[in-house]
């Protein structure tokens, strides 16, 4: 597994904890899509906390801090991207694990939905260039191969990105962590770049 310091000790207690896909880069990893459609939300970064949560829509006070802070010219603190999920298996890892990536590594897969077959037929061969913003990913087809894996039971894609109330967030906006605003199961954990994107 992936899970290196002081931080794993924090994960095992969490308990159910949900893995998200991560691509090092410079490397390939070859991944199976297990769902054949993505999920799309808008989901907020919230720096202090070091995590992203689903946007509330109407009403969210996230979107409404960052009108704010637009209308005074200054940076909104809180960034908003939009994120496709998916559950695939990883043969790196070895696991089921939750895909989230924005509208090009999603719109790549698309184009092999639509122009090769479904996606949940081959394998996908995911190549990683450079980090942080200036990361790109290649995604290759393989030929068709029937899945074989162990995948025991799914995870919930709408269940896991279940926005908080928005008690919880304006808590979160106020810089309680993620551990004291959601007890110790809620493990709403994303993309280590999220920070970067717009
Ligand atoms: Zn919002």
């Amino acid at each position: 597994m992936n899970n290196t310091g002081w931080g794993a000790l924090q994960d095992d207690n969490a308990g159910n904890k949900t893995n998200f896909t991560k691509f090092n880069a410079g490397e390939i990893t070859e991944i199976r899509c297990l769902t054949n459609e993505p999920t799309v939300r808008w989901s907020h970064f919230i720096p202090s906390a070091k995590r992203s949560v689903t946007c509330l829509g109407k009403g969210c006070p996230i979107c409404d801090a960052r009108e704010l802070a637009k209308s005074q010219g200054v940076d909104p603190k809180f960034s908003t991207s939009k994120k496709f999920a998916m559950v695939i298996y990883n043969f790196k890892t070895e696991q089921v694990e939750i895909l989230e990536q924005g509208k090009a590594f999603f719109e790549q897969l698309f184009s092999f939905h639509t122009e090769i077959g479904d996606i949940g037929t081959y394998n996908i061969k995911v190549k990683r260039i450079g980090e942080k913003t200036n990361t790109t990913y290649t995604l290759i087809p393989c030929a068709p191969t029937a899945f074989n894996k162990e995948t025991g039971e799914l995870p919930d894609l709408i269940k896991q990105f279940t926005p908080p109330t928005k008690e919880q967030m304006l808590a979160l906006m106020e810089g309680q962590s993620p551990t004291d605003v959601f007890g110790n199961n809620k493990t709403e954990v994303s993309g280590e770049d999220e920070q970067f994107e717009v």
